[in-house]
């Protein structure tokens, strides 16, 4: 399946036709995990898991994954396509893969992992994936949550770290599994 060409809105998720606009990817995601999905969340869904395979960790994969992360409750809730959530799966579990093999260098800097547990709602997860693809958002996103007081906000540095984005990965699969598993066998089902 060629989810790339076949996503009729992909224009709208990116920039100079190339480039991936995370500030688009993070309202549409925000939109489906607080009930005002965009157009065509399916079709988002497969097309931010194709556009994850391949990808250098430390390009887009950090927005990618923190995406289909945060879009994991759209799956798990509303969700009944099997394809779809294969597409979202099987990216998750090879970028897992590749991830799970790289250092993370924060064994003793505790704080430098975002923990999303610590955040106000699925919707602020959403939000944080706008801040994952250029630095300079992320310090206007860390200032703005400085004073809403929450915890867990973690660097820049350790928002897009190897180990912290495959824990993310893992607990993504996880969720997913658990809802394909009560689908039941037939997928596809109407919930
Ligand atoms: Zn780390």
């Amino acid at each position: 399946m060629s989810a790339l060409t076949e996503f009729a809105d992909q224009d709208d998720y990116l920039l100079d036709g190339d480039r991936l606009n995370a500030a688009e990817v993070a309202d549409a995601v925000a939109g489906m995990v607080s009930d005002l999905p965009p157009g065509d969340p399916d079709g988002l869904l497969v097309w931010l898991a194709a556009r994850l395979r391949g990808q250098a960790p430390e390009g887009e994969a950090p927005a990618l994954l923190t995406a289909l992360y945060a879009a994991r409750w759209y799956a798990v809730h509303r969700l009944r396509d099997a394809e779809v959530l294969e597409a979202m799966t099987g990216a998750l579990a090879a970028a897992e893969a590749e991830l799970s093999g790289l250092p993370c260098p924060h064994a003793e800097d505790e704080g430098a992992h975002p923990v999303f547990d610590d955040w106000a709602d699925p919707e602020q997860d959403a939000g944080f994936v706008a801040a994952l693809q250029d630095e300079a958002a992320w310090e206007e996103w860390h200032e703005e949550m400085a004073g809403a007081g929450d915890e867990g906000r973690g660097t820049w540095e350790g928002a897009r770290c190897p180990g912290h984005l495959a824990a993310l990965a893992r607990e993504a699969l996880s969720d997913l599994a658990g809802a394909r598993a009560e689908w039941g066998e037939d997928g596809d089902t109407q919930a």
